[in-house]
């Protein structure tokens, strides 16, 4: 009898296992986000949160291909840690917190140590496996204007720059100093392209921890006294992310709280089919791929083809609950907005698992 086993692996990879994890109803710093003056959500989706917390069963299990996404990037970060082991320079891994009134709890990927003023001190890492334009945005970013896109810096992801600004509140200065960290790295690794990968420290900032040329530049967008993403790395100019603080995740966080327990779904962060209008302005925005543009322009501009219609990814492919939330033409499903009273303000217990980030495709 022949063995198919490409099948048996995929199977084995893919199935659910028993029994099924029960975790408690806390937010993640993956899954932190921040509004937009123009109304746009950045980071993840609080009304997948919504589903979780509310136990809803995922419509959509993850794809053989995201578990390999999945797999991958647990393999990079162990041999980071190895490497980091080997140089004398790991401290420890999977350090668990939770925070009661955030109900936010995740985990540190890894801690490193180094020495400074005579004494040891302690740094956070965040491993992120990047490949195809991801590795372009993150590791290299672009020298010169290419068929009509912008040159630009190569700058973390907006998700995984959220995730390490809340660690790196959690554990800040104004913590017990065995929970302290220095500052943190955020590193790139590439899976399909030969370069090196980057590292970004990142720490957080006011206005007042400025100097007067990044003040200068920087001062007008920020809010006084907010926290602000301070990022440097090698070759390029030092960058403060203005556009969130972690007040505002944190605010966000709070509304998510309020929507919990006044049993209210929360908005939908992301469309499953943009409108004409919207296409052809994130075409112009270069937010829109030329291939993507032409194939719904070609297919006679369909409203709702999953195949040919642009929308969001996230809505389209990888969301656990795709079709829970919205029918196959797009429609938000009504019956997705009543799914129960959780409560959030007592957990009866603490859960310290955090889901690995994989919310855009290219990282992991
Ligand atoms: S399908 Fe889209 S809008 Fe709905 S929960 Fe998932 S990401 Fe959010």
């Amino acid at each position: 009898m022949e063995v198919k086993l490409l099948n048996i692996v995929k199977n084995e990879i893919t199935r659910d296992r028993k029994p099924a994890a029960r975790r408690n109803p806390t937010f993640y710093p993956s899954s932190a986000s921040a509004e937009m003056p123009d109304g746009t959500i950045l980071g993840g989706c609080q009304r997948a949160d919504w589903y979780r917390i509310h136990n809803v069963k995922p419509s959509n299990g993850a794809e053989f291909y995201m578990h390999f996404i999945w797999h991958l990037g647990r393999a990079v970060e162990s041999k980071v840690i190895d490497a980091m082991k080997c140089a004398g320079v790991y401290e420890n891994d999977g350090v668990k917190f939770f925070d009661r009134e955030l109900n936010v709890s995740g985990e540190l990927d890894i801690v490193g140590r180094y020495r400074k003023d005579g004494k040891v001190r302690y740094y956070g890492v965040e491993v992120k496996s990047v490949y195809g334009i991801g590795c372009t945005y993150t590791i290299t970013g672009r020298k010169r204007a290419w068929k009509g896109q912008a040159a630009f810096d190569p700058f973390p992801k907006e998700s995984n720059l959220m995730q390490t600004m809340v660690y790196l509140d959690q554990f800040g200065s104004d913590m017990e100093e065995r929970y302290q960290l220095d500052y943190f790295k955020l590193l790139y690794l590439p899976r399909d392209k030969p370069n090196d990968g980057r590292e970004y420290n990142v720490c957080l900032v006011t206005k007042d921890d400025l100097g007067s040329a990044m003040l200068l530049k920087y001062g007008p967008e920020m809010t006084d006294g907010e926290h602000y993403a301070y990022v440097s790395t090698a070759d390029f100019s030092d960058k403060i992310e203005t556009r969130f603080s972690i007040e505002d995740l944190y605010r966000r966080w709070g509304l998510l709280k309020r929507y919990i327990e006044e049993d209210i779904a929360p908005p939908r962060a992301h469309k499953k089919f943009f409108s004409e209008k919207e296409i052809n302005q994130k075409r112009e925005d270069g937010k829109i791929g030329k291939t993507a543009f032409e194939k719904w322009e070609k297919a006679g501009k369909p409203k709702s083809s999953l195949e040919k219609t642009p929308g969001h990814y996230m809505c389209q492919s990888y969301c656990d609950y795709r079709s829970f939330c919205y029918t196959k033409t797009g429609q938000p499903r009504k019956e997705a907005d009543q799914v129960g009273l959780v409560q959030v303000s007592e957990p009866k217990e603490i859960s310290y698992g955090e889901a690995k980030n994989t919310e855009e495709g290219h990282t992991a």
